[in-house]
């Protein structure tokens, strides 16, 4: 199986799991843009958001608001990108949930515990 993320889904690749769900998962970005950036994805693969069926989208934007409120972020981005031209690197659906540096701490924000 080529796709890296369902790999991840499989654990057949190492990810940082913060939620799991029968057709949900939240992983530690490898790369991350500030501390606590994390991908939501469904496990249902689709490589843009049209692909996915409705019922396995449901649980998303809750999934986000409880990474957001376990990092204590008061700024961050909800992201998704279709295409390249969009800047999709990753060819199955996923979110990034991209808390903001908090001026005080920094990066430091703190890691998702759910
Ligand atoms: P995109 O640009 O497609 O919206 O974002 C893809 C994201 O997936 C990037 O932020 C990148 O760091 C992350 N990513 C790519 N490969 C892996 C991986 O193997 N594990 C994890 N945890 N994140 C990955």
């Amino acid at each position: 199986m080529a796709c890296i993320f369902c790999r991840i889904i499989k654990g057949e690749l190492p990810s940082f799991k913060i939620f799991e769900s029968d057709k949900t998962l939240a992983f530690l970005d490898i790369n991350p843009l500030s501390h606590g950036h994390t991908l939501i994805i469904p496990k249902h693969h689709g490589v843009s958001l049209t692909d996915i069926p409705d019922d396995s989208l449901t649980e998303v934007l809750s999934v986000a608001k409880k990474v957001a409120l376990a990092v204590k972020a008061e700024n961050w981005n909800l992201l998704q990108n279709n295409g390249r031209l969009a800047h999709q690197e990753v060819d199955h659906v996923h979110f990034h949930v991209i808390p903001k540096p908090n001026e005080k701490e920094g990066l430091g924000v703190g890691w998702p515990q759910m």
